[in-house]
């Protein structure tokens, strides 16, 4: 929103008093995130006060007057504006009645004083505590207009107050709403929150709510703004806030699902990834092959479902599997020979590897949710993660096969 402050008076030309009002407006209206783009002083004359307005109207959003409501002949502004508008000018019963019982035994005064308790058809009036000139907003044709008293002690509660308060409500109407997606990786929902909770309390604007999303979390940033630069300077704040707590599992500031982000970066890297998966029975190379433009980056992968499967298709060493003193097939050390061998095999870059227990039932004594992940990298060593993934089967699948994508990431 454009805003320009119109001060009304011909004192403030003669130079008899300092524009006070037009620099706390101004940082009022700053405040509200509210752009001031011009200051405008024109004396108390009809016409120069309507040609202030026809000018102001051309260049802003909101006209903030300031002076000029007082019950006086040379108090202009409502009738101006009004007349501009092609409104009426109603009285407003409880200002009039304030009056009335502050100038109770002056009644000569009335008259002239009942024009404080004067409104524009249709605005709404700010009441004023410190004074009896009624203020008004309204506004008519998309544009917004704030009438104020000049006494700095009536102008100043009724800006902080109810002009305020009136000011946020249009902007509320008429900002869109802008948002921004964070995604992480590595990490739950509640952890994730967990470690942001000071901030998500301390913080209304954007608003930060998490959520789970497809096996993984995101964050959804959201504000109100005027334009879309505004937007993205306060949602990159927000951001960067987060990414000081949390930026180890942040993979993305924008809504993409993890196995597009691998494949991305597998790509610029120009290396290649394969896979070999038990309990997740082929999830990973559906999720990176959903991708368009994986095939630059994914090689392909092994489904070894059972024992046999894991010895005959991928040489993996029958004495981890089988046996009295075997680790098994859901092991850190099954899952280390399974991506050794199809890094071997597939001739690739990196090699990941999942095997795991999906439930419902145990299996070899090991609990649902049990899963060991593992990564191999040419020249380079194979990293083992052991998972322990709550949930029913098709959750603890899917999140072993995107915390797999997470340690390739990583
Ligand atoms: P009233 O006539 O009741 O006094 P009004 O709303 O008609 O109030 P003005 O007549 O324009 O306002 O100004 C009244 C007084 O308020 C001025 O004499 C001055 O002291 C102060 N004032 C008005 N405008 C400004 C301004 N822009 N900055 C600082 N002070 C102002
Ligand atoms: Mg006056």
């Amino acid at each position: 929103m454009k805003a320009e402050i119109i001060a009304v008076g011909t004192e403030l030309l003669l130079g008899q008093i300092v524009n006070t009002n037009a620099q706390y407006l101004s940082q009022g209206l700053a405040a509200l995130g509210i752009d001031v783009y011009f200051q405008t002083v024109v004396g108390d004359n009809a016409g120069r006060i309507r040609q202030a307005i026809e000018t102001a109207r051309g260049r802003a959003d909101l006209l903030l007057f300031t002076g000029g409501l007082g019950p006086t002949q040379d108090d202009l502004t409502k009738d101006v504006l009004a007349d501009y508008l092609g409104r009426k000018l109603i009285v407003h019963e409880p200002s009039l009645k304030k009056i009335e019982e502050r100038l109770a035994g002056k009644l000569m005064l009335i008259e002239s004083n009942r024009r404080q308790a004067l409104m524009i058809e249709g605005s709404e009036p700010l009441p004023n505590e410190t004074g009896l000139a009624v203020g008004n907003a309204l506004t008519a044709d998309g544009t917004h207009y704030v009438l104020l008293p000049g006494p700095p002690g009536e102008m100043k509660p009724m800006f902080d107050g109810p002009a305020t308060a009136w000011l946020l409500r249009q902007l509320g109407e008429s900002r869109p709403l802008y948002s921004m997606t964070l995604r992480f990786a590595g990490i739950g929902e509640s952890a994730l929150e967990d470690l942001l909770i000071d901030l998500i309390k301390r913080q209304t604007d954007p608003t930060i709510a998490p959520y789970a999303k497809e096996g993984e979390v995101a964050i959804r940033l959201s504000t109100k703004a005027a334009s879309e630069a505004e937007a993205a300077a306060r949602l990159g704040e927000t951001a960067a806030a987060i990414e000081r707590l949390a930026g180890r599992y942040l993979y993305a500031r924008e809504d993409v699902p993890l196995e597009q982000t691998v494949v991305n970066l597998l790509r610029a890297s120009g290396k290649t990834a394969a896979a070999a998966e038990s309990c997740t029975g082929g999830l990973l190379a559906e999720l990176l092959t959903s991708v368009p433009g994986s095939s630059e980056a994914f090689a392909g992968g092994f489904v070894v479902y059972t024992n046999a499967m894991k010895r005959n298709l991928l040489g993996v060493p029958a004495d981890l599997l089988e046996g009295p003193d075997a680790p098994g097939a859901v092991s850190a050390q099954t899952a280390e020979a399974m991506a050794a061998r199809t890094l071997e095999r597939a001739g690739s870059d990196y090699a990941i590897a999942i095997t795991g227990v999906a439930g419902p039932a145990p299996s070899e004594g090991k609990p649902p949710g049990l899963v060991y992940v593992a990564v191999a990298e040419r020249g380079g060593r194979t990293e083992v993660h052991e998972l322990k993934l709550s949930g029913g089967r098709a959750g603890i699948r899917l999140r072993a096969a995107k915390h797999a994508l997470y340690r390739l990431w990583e």
